[in-house]
């Protein structure tokens, strides 16, 4: 059963941080929760990392219970979504007449509407230059009576920030592929995009714990570091699929023996 939402972008205006709209979105409402229904919700990987501690999975088993995967058509890369429930298509972390069970650790798409954001680092200055526009859902009643907020106080109360700044870091790792020229990738090259964006858990077994030349290939302080802290292992996942891919170097995913060379 899928509803009929047309959801509009309002590009007649780009937001700076500094910039109004009016927007509310409270239990009150008669429309609370209806957004989580039969709605395309694409995670990045900064939304799996923080969905499967919160759930206390295992990256591989969360991916699997919780996602479907797709080559999107206009990156060529794996892109992970998250599987709808039952007849009315419910999200999974939805609980019925209470709300979003997963609401400290909800994906960054939750948290941005109704903006969105575009961002791409200046090749001269290397600050990423950013706007954001509203977006409409139109059963979506948040703008009736809404309240108003700057751009920077609705990151500030989603708590947006980090996830804006895990999503750059990704989005750098597109950037590199497109500047590498690559298109569609093979089929080993989409098993290491996946692995080391998303699947941190199996990355952590591959790269820390498994025999693979790249591990040898980094400094005892860095390996140090990223058995220490999962955050960085999981930032370092991102930088070890461009290396890999799209800059020429790293090794051989099956085997470990060199390609650079
Ligand atoms: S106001 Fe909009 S975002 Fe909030 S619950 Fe209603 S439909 Fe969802
Ligand atoms: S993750 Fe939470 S807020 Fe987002 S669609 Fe699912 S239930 Fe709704």
């Amino acid at each position: 059963m899928t509803k009929e939402v047309e959801t509009v972008l309002d590009t007649s205006k780009e937001l700076r941080r500094g910039d109004r709209f009016s927007f509310s979105c409270v239990p009150q409402k008669e429309c609370f929760t209806q957004c989580c229904y039969d709605l395309t919700l694409i995670l990045m990987p900064y939304d799996i990392y923080r969905l499967k501690k919160a759930l206390n999975m295992d990256s591989k088993s969360f991916l699997e219970q919780y996602t479907s995967v797709h080559v999107g058509p206009g990156t060529g890369v794996p892109v992970v979504t998250v599987k709808m429930e039952g007849a009315y298509l419910k999200c999974p972390f939805l609980e019925e007449g209470k709300g979003c069970k997963v609401y400290e650790d909800r994906p960054g798409a939750c948290r941005t509407y109704p903006l969105a954001r575009i961002a791409e680092r200046n090749g001269e200055t290397g600050e990423i230059d950013e706007y954001f526009y509203v977006v409409r859902e139109s059963d979506c009643k948040g703008f009736k009576d809404g309240h108003e907020w700057t751009v920077q106080e609705w990151i500030d109360h989603e708590g947006l920030s980090d996830y804006i700044e895990m999503n750059d870091l990704f989005s750098e790792l597109i950037q590199a592929k497109n500047r590498a020229g690559v298109g569609q990738l093979t089929a080993d090259q989409i098993e290491i995009f996946y692995m080391g964006c998303y699947d941190l858990d199996s990355f952590r077994r591959y790269f820390l714990e498994g025999p693979n030349l790249d591990r040898y290939m980094e400094d005892p302080e860095t390996i140090k570091r990223l058995e220490a802290d999962d955050l960085e292992l999981f930032k370092y996942g991102m930088t070890w699929v461009k290396k890999k891919l799209f800059e020429g170097g790293g090794s051989c995913f099956a085997c470990g023996i060199g390609q650079g060379s």
